[in-house]
């Protein structure tokens, strides 16, 4: 709900309307410009009676805000969000980051040669599952714990922040303590409660889109997030599904104008997950960073074919360091740099 005043409102009718809505449960975030004082009202709203607002002498307009998100909105926040991940910065006319490794980890050694040669490409973070998301019950589920202390491993020998996926609230304690950037997967976007947990989290949050989820939900997610009280989220779009069997997702690229324009919050693509085929990843990649994308993040490995988990959609490392030379060329026609 947005609520603006008359020119030249006393202050103290400012500060009457503020803490009326205050008093109210709600969030009051005002805009003052030299004629005028805008309010954005974050909260539960549906309680609020426009007409009553109207009926105050001071107030101008009362404009109800179609959008349900707010702390997301680019309107309540006009400026790029620009996420610090433990130095490398995300978002607005920062570099393009990208970020390489394995789907999952699979011991220290692994990571740690991984990790190198993701670092000697120019990737500038770390991924790596150690916590999986399988369709199977039977197939590797991930290290756990000991997965995430060979990422630590691996950021203490490149000193890249690492990026890992938390499945579940009982592990908060063990993200909080040891990764960078916590993954939300695909699969539980929607997962109320781990949402408005990692929304009490310190660490900033990859949030990815679900599987068959609309943008507007996708931002709502990141609402919980936020409303808990941490307003770091990156959105990270891996293609959704739809009728096509050739390719493991579809890429929805349009999400990249379409989140900027909305939210103030960055935007990063996966091309391994979206296209699930390594030989589409460039060219998506490229895409992507033509598109505005923030950053990248890819799935790398010394052995593809050999790898625990998504090999057919990895890039072994010379190829992964021809697609960021590939990227840093279209981004410097966008403006930016890798
Ligand atoms: C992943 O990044 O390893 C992963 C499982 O991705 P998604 O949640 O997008 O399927
Ligand atoms: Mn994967």
């Amino acid at each position: 709900m947005i609520i603006s005043t008359k020119k030249g409102t006393p202050q103290e009718e400012l500060q009457k309307i503020i803490s009326g809505f205050e008093a109210q449960g709600l969030e009051v975030t005002l805009i003052r410009g030299t004629d005028y004082n805008v309010f954005g009202l974050v909260g539960d709203t549906t309680k609020i009676n426009d007409k009553v607002v109207a009926a105050n002498p001071w107030v101008e307009s009362v404009t109800r805000v179609s959008a349900p998100y707010k702390k997301a909105n680019r309107l309540f926040h006009a400026a790029d969000t620009i996420v610090d991940v433990a130095g490398v910065k995300i978002g607005g006319k920062e570099n393009v980051v990208v970020i390489g490794g394995p789907c999952s980890v699979e011991c220290e050694q692994q990571a740690v040669d991984i990790a190198k040669a993701v670092k000697a490409a120019g990737g500038r973070m770390l991924r790596g599952g150690a916590y999986k998301p399988r369709t199977s019950p039977y197939a590797f589920q991930g290290l756990g714990t000991e997965g995430i202390l060979d990422l630590v491993k691996a950021r203490e020998e490149t000193g890249l922040p690492i990026v890992s996926e938390l499945m579940s609230e009982d592990r908060i304690d063990e993200f909080e303590e040891y990764v960078d950037l916590v993954q939300i997967g695909a699969r539980n976007m929607q997962n109320f409660q781990l949402l408005k947990a990692v929304g009490k989290m310190k660490k900033p949050v990859l949030l990815k889109r679900g599987l068959a989820n609309t943008i507007e939900e996708w931002i709502m997610s990141a609402e919980y997030i936020m409303a808990g009280g941490n307003e770091n989220v990156i959105f990270c779009e891996r293609g959704i599904r739809t009728f096509e069997p050739y390719t493991r997702n579809t890429l929805d690229l349009s999400v990249i104008p379409i989140i900027k324009e909305k939210t103030h919050l960055p935007i990063v693509i996966d091309p391994s997950h979206a296209t699930g085929n390594w030989r589409y990843v460039e060219a998506m990649s490229l895409a992507a960073v033509a598109a505005g994308a923030d950053g990248l993040i890819i799935e790398v490995h010394t052995d593809p074919e050999h790898a625990w988990s998504d090999g057919a959609q990895t890039l072994k490392p010379e190829k992964f360091r021809q697609v960021i030379d590939k990227c840093r060329a279209v981004a410097h026609v966008v403006g930016r740099d890798i």
